[in-house]
């Protein structure tokens, strides 16, 4: 067998788990022997290369699918009754699901668990972003209440998409190219969209190669972070009480939220009804990926729930693309457990960004494991939190992947029911 195989069928999320114990031991054995420089030098280096990596594909990657879901909807005239009232479900779950996340995350504050004398070294380190988030919040309070217009619209498209921290200039002309682009003749646009479809498959693929580098990023970056952390073990309690409220976060939408939903806004028992979605939760659980687990959750939808082929051919696909309730939840927790530990004050502005660009970016979230990764290192950059960061919450990853695209798909399943109802 070659080597390649071999290291196939070890499942990604394990080697990534591996890579993460790999680095924490190198670090630890590191300044145990005076190596810290040795390690900062030549292995960080390397974890910064696996970030760099998500950071560049991220504009391509929510630029082309978030045009190609648009395009997408290339019935929504004749459904546009069906495709309005989805799409605002789809992003009003959204928004809840942001804002639960970020109440945890500041209720709870995983992050402040961090060894406090610690604080002090590691707010050097990222001083200088600490320094420019600083500098960029005083330039917007200066510029009055309506500036935030400046950050949504773009005058120079080229220009946006040439800095990571204008993501949500980028989304900005994306949407107004795909709301275009349905209004023409689709015979005329056919070209285009066959485009970017095949971008897209092509970008999915780097995403592919990129996250299958992740196990070598994760023990370089966690060896760096270990020797940043000077050997402090507190990070490692504050790591699972931030895994804890998102697994709580989670579970409130599954069994708190979406039942209120079902019960308020269709005739379906809540208990009935995730008892019929159980397939196509346990398999978006397996796989981590909201978009293989279609098939299932068009199966359950139509055969258990009774919902029209009408309504799930339309609302479920939509969902798979721009509806990620689990991911823009987690987000919000992990963006502001990041910005903990790091020692960053979020002010009420940057919170308010934060819940936009993780609505907005979510849209453009692929529906594949650890796709939320390369969204994540954008918004980190774009509120100003150094996007290494997330090498803290990368190495445990998984088990959240999993139950949030249980949450995903949940969240989609909840709207073809509200929708079919109507
Ligand atoms: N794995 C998720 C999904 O497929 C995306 C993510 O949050 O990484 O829905």
């Amino acid at each position: 067998m070659s080597k390649k195989s071999k290291r196939k069928r070890i499942p990604l999320y394990v080697q990534i788990l591996a890579g993460m114990i790999v680095g924490v031991v190198i670090g630890i054995v590191a300044l145990q022997s005076n190596g810290a420089q040795f390690i900062r030098d030549w292995i960080y280096p390397w974890g910064q290369v696996f970030i760099r990596l998500l950071q560049l594909i991220a504009i391509p990657l929510v630029f082309i699918s978030l045009i190609k879901g648009i395009t997408g909807l290339k019935n929504i005239s004749a459904v546009s009754r069906m495709g309005g009232r989805t799409i605002v479900i789809y992003l009003s779950t959204t928004v809840v699901a942001v804002l639960l996340g970020l109440s945890m995350g500041l209720l709870v504050e995983p992050g402040e668990l961090v060894d406090k004398t610690q604080f002090a070294h590691i707010q050097e380190e990222y001083q200088s972003f600490a320094e420019e988030k600083k500098h960029i919040a005083e330039e917007k309070e200066e510029l009055g209440p309506l500036s935030f217009l400046n950050d949504i619209i773009p005058n120079n498209i080229f220009s946006a998409a040439g800095d990571n921290s204008r993501m949500l200039q980028v989304i900005f002309f994306a949407l107004f190219f795909g709301l275009a682009a349905l209004s023409i003749n689709p015979a005329k646009i056919k070209p285009v969209v066959v485009l970017f479809d095949g971008l897209n498959d092509i970008i999915l693929r780097m995403v592919d190669y990129i996250i299958y580098l992740a196990p070598y990023g994760v023990a370089a970056l966690m060896a760096g972070l270990i020797t940043d952390f000077e050997g402090d073990i507190s990070i490692f309690s504050a790591l699972g009480v931030y895994a804890l409220t998102v697994i709580v976060s989670l579970l409130m939408l599954i069994f708190g939220f979406y039942p209120l939903l079902i019960r308020i806004f269709t005739k379906i028992k809540p208990r009935k009804f995730l008892k019929s979605i159980y397939p196509a939760q346990l398999f978006a659980f397996t796989t981590s990926s909201s978009a293989a687990t279609l098939p299932v959750t068009m199966d359950v939808v139509e055969k258990k729930l009774g919902i029209s082929q009408e309504t799930a051919s339309f609302v479920l696909p939509v969902g798979v693309t721009i509806n990620m309730d689990g991911t823009s939840c987690y987000q919000a927790i992990a963006v502001v457990f990041i910005a903990q530990v790091l020692g960053i004050d979020l002010s009420v502005m940057q919170l308010l960004f934060i819940v936009t660009l993780t609505v907005l970016s979510s849209i453009g979230t692929p529906g594949i494991p650890g796709g939320s990764f390369v969204i994540l290192t954008m918004v980190l950059t774009s509120v100003g939190i150094p996007a290494e960061g997330l090498a803290l919450i990368i190495g445990i990853d998984r088990p959240l992947d999993m139950l949030r695209t249980a949450v995903n798909v949940t969240g989609d399943t909840v709207t073809a029911a509200i929708v079919d109802k109507a």
